[in-house]
């Protein structure tokens, strides 16, 4: 099977699912942000920082990061660069997670983090051209009610740009299936749901989101193929899982990338995307980690492009969108294969 150049890989056009905005700010911008806002950052080189020993120490480094995040332009900032760095790595349409959390807890008002998000992407859609939508974050740990107090708090804001809720950070210790409330109110309103799920717990985490909580994707499901009954119908249902290589990796669920699960789970049928996760965080941007998986999973240009159009499936676009997006893909597939000299594929169109 053919691979491709890292050139081609990045011209491949691709959609994100699994980034989120905070964890992709560039130290460059992080140390300015942290200067700005008085933030004393305990590394002398700031991407010293972007160092990890587990989840936990992950999360303290997203706690400095947001701190560093205060005023509107600062949110604007970091979502408009991200768009472009994104942009940059092939990047047609991102589905992006913020976390307002963090911020909320030291003061700074949902409304301004939100006005910043949106003027951010509102710029870089113009500049790039690349398009954006929001999904917020519940925090997990937090718990439900403060869940469901952060919906109902986002439904005053424009719903235009956001479209989903999800759940990150931690998963030890806590009962998901209380968070069945505020996803339920979440669907009610309109939202797409997902959650972070089996990153660092197991497998059954993964089948209280899907049979209990009913969410509409698996973000990492990393041990989902610990239970092959769950995994036959994360399939047959077609719910996407959202993978994150290097970031599993990065946080030390598993040494070599090469043992991902994510090529097992595809031969099982599961519609599997592959995510940046954290980008600058993790020093990767989405062409990168393409290539990362290209080399550990042994892949090829097909495989490449069929993990492209599998994010198109698992997005949250309209059906017309999808199909309209699906065609000009392979549309680009064709004319970057013909430009690099690669052979025509048969995409049974
Ligand atoms: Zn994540």
């Amino acid at each position: 099977m053919g691979t491709a150049s890292p050139e081609h890989i990045r011209s491949i056009p691709k959609v994100e699912l699994h980034v989120h905005v905070e964890g992709a700010a560039t130290p460059s911008t992080l140390a300015s942000l942290a200067k700005k806002n008085d933030v004393h950052l305990p590394v002398q080189d700031p991407a010293d920082l972007y160092v990890y020993e587990g989840l936990e120490d992950f999360i303290s480094v997203y706690d400095i990061i947001c701190r560093c995040l205060v005023a509107a332009e600062d949110f604007e900032r970091v979502a408009y660069e991200s768009l472009e760095l994104a942009h940059k790595a092939g990047v047609r349409y991102r589905e992006m997670f913020f976390s307002p959390t963090f911020a909320l807890r030291r003061g700074v008002s949902f409304a301004t983090l939100w006005s910043g998000l949106l003027a951010g992407l509102d710029a870089a859609q113009k500049d790039f051209g690349i398009q954006c939508r929001f999904i917020m974050d519940v925090d997990k740990p937090s718990g439900p009610g403060p869940a469901r107090e952060l919906i109902e708090l986002a439904l005053k804001y424009d719903r235009d740009y956001l479209i989903g809720i999800g759940g990150d950070a931690g998963e030890a210790g806590i009962d998901l299936s209380a968070f069945v409330d505020p996803f339920d109110f979440a669907r009610k309103n309109g939202f797409k749901t997902t959650m972070h799920l089996s990153e660092e717990g197991p497998v059954s985490d993964i089948e209280v989101g899907v049979r209990q909580i009913g969410i509409d994707r698996v973000d990492h499901g990393f041990n989902l193929l610990d239970d092959m009954d769950l995994t036959q119908e994360v399939a047959e249902r077609q719910i996407p899982v959202t993978v994150c290589p290097t970031s599993n990796v990065e946080i030390g669920l598993l040494e070599e990338m090469s043992a991902h699960p994510a090529p097992t789970m595809r031969r099982h049928g599961v519609l599997v995307s592959i995510n940046s996760d954290n980008a600058e965080m993790f020093r990767i941007d989405l062409a990168d980690e393409f290539a990362r998986v290209q080399d550990a999973f042994g892949y090829g240009l097909d495989d490449l492009e069929d993990l492209s159009l599998a994010a198109v499936e698992s997005s949250w676009l309209d059906e017309t969108s999808k199909n309209e997006m699906n065609d000009q893909f392979i549309a680009q597939f064709l004319e970057l294969r013909s430009n690099m000299g690669q052979p025509a594929r048969d995409f049974g169109v």
